[in-house]
């Protein structure tokens, strides 16, 4: 499984850091940024929880 956050809609609500900060952190602006994209198989269902979690929709996975 690969993720991505999409720049352009995330808000910086921090959902996803504070499901999964091993993948998400946020970046200098306050918004999220992927840190491990090539999700580990014992993190998936963190991340897919992050992605139902998101409210813009901006975590994409690939
Ligand atoms: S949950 Fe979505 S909007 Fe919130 S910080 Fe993560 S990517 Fe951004």
């Amino acid at each position: 499984m690969k993720v991505n956050v999409n720049k352009d809609a995330c808000i910086g609500c921090g959902a996803c850091v504070s499901i999964c900060d091993k993948v998400f952190e946020f970046d200098d602006e306050g918004m999220s940024k992927v840190v491990n994209s090539d999700v580990p198989s014992d993190l998936e269902a963190d991340v897919k929880e992050a992605v139902e979690s998101c409210p813009t929709a901006a975590i994409e996975e690939e």
